[in-house]
């Protein structure tokens, strides 16, 4: 959002930045809580909230109506802790050496997808107060969780470390593939079926959770007692058939630099590495201070959508490490002006949808991978 002229505005601003608006992430919280109605909202601020602040966007969920956080690692999980943050909090993939007894002691819930680490979360919690914990069923998606075949037995040694005061089975829970009505529903029944082995073993999870943002908007059976949201939170869409803006949702995040050189170039200027770009008459070219470092996609060379002073233009050949060229033709752009690569589609620039396009990948990674030398700014 370049303000031409408002020199001492511009320069206040950081070179690169991440601007997060945390009123947006409450708003979206909200919003999908009243679509849902699930009776508990789990807000998912792993990576770093996708990039938007692990703390801050956790504080903006809860804000917003959240009564759960959900993180992948424990160490995100102690952080949020250490923040001062006393919300429930989930954590479900655990490093093979995982000490499980911090988390406990911080009263962090932790996923159990394996027997081993049903022993683990037993044996740590002997030596401190009972472990809360989730278990995990791989419902047919192929990645973590206990294989269906396997439940029998590993719902029988919960029950029994249960009764023995180790531990309590407070969560069941699973992940869709979100590959297709058909597969989704399949899981579902599976899922129903993991559920009644459960109550069989003597176990009374009161949370059972499948859907992420996907299906807890789009498949009202599978929200059961609470939904995982990730990517709605932050204004995202989940799907490829309908946008934020359908969804009502107000991305919270908008990336942009200050354009750092500005200068007039005869016709026939090779432009970045592999001169991929070539000017075809005299014209502009502005320099943006962002790069794959920062995690500008590469892919997107000579596609990825930039605006400059409300016109939008592609980026003109070859992202490299640290910047990248936009031929702004004979447009008035000064040095200083703000080049937006995107945000809230609503106020004229490109989405992180547009960028997820440009670079043949999803929003999900466009946000999440961001780093190198921006700077996160906070506005409420
Ligand atoms: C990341 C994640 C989510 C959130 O998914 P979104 O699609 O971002 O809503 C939910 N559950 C699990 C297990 C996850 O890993």
């Amino acid at each position: 959002m370049g303000h031409r002229g408002g020199a001492r505005l511009v320069s206040a601003r950081p070179l690169r930045e991440a601007r997060v608006d945390l009123s947006a992430i409450s708003a979206n919280v909200e919003l999908l809580r009243a679509r849902i109605r699930a009776e508990h909202t789990m807000a998912v601020v792993k990576a770093g909230g996708y990039g938007h602040g692990a703390v801050p966007s956790a504080r903006a969920a809860i804000e917003g109506g959240a009564d759960w956080l959900g993180v992948v690692e424990i160490a995100e999980a102690l952080a949020l802790r250490a923040a001062g943050l006393d919300t429930p909090i989930l954590t479900w993939l655990h490093a093979p050496d995982a000490d499980f007894a911090p988390a406990i002691d911080a009263g962090i819930d932790i996923g159990i997808g394996s027997p081993a680490q049903l022993d683990k979360a037993a044996a740590t919690a002997s030596r401190a107060a009972p472990a809360l914990v989730h278990i995990k069923v791989d419902t047919g998606l192929g990645r973590g969780g206990v294989p269906l075949a396997g439940c029998e037995a590993l719902f029988a040694a919960a029950a029994a470390h249960e009764r023995g005061g180790a531990l309590r089975v407070r969560g069941l829970f699973s992940h869709l593939a979100n590959a297709g009505d058909a597969d989704d529903l399949a899981q579902l029944e599976a899922f129903e079926h993991a559920s009644a082995l459960a109550g069989a073993a003597g176990l009374t999870p009161e949370l059972r959770h499948l859907a992420s943002t996907a299906a807890a908007l789009r498949m009202p059976s599978a929200r059961f007692d609470l939904v995982r949201l990730g990517i709605g939170i932050y204004g995202l869409t989940p799907y490829d058939d309908e946008s934020s803006v359908e969804l009502g949702l107000r991305p919270a995040l908008e990336l942009s630099a200050g354009i750092v050189s500005v200068k007039r170039m005869p016709a026939g200027t090779g432009v970045s590495y592999g001169h991929r770009y070539r000017t075809t008459r005299e014209t502009t070219l502005a320099l943006v201070p962002l790069g794959y470092a920062e995690g500008v996609p590469r892919q997107a060379s000579g596609v990825g959508p930039v605006s400059i002073n409300g016109t939008t233009y592609r980026i003109a050949g070859t992202v490299a490490m640290d910047q990248f060229v936009v031929d702004v033709g004979d447009a008035a752009v000064a040095v200083g002006d703000r080049a937006v690569l995107f945000g809230d589609p609503r106020t004229g620039v490109p989405s992180a949808d547009d960028w997820a396009a440009a670079a043949g990948t999803i929003n999900y990674e466009i946000v999440t991978r961001l780093g190198g030398r921006i700077e996160r700014r906070y506005t409420s």
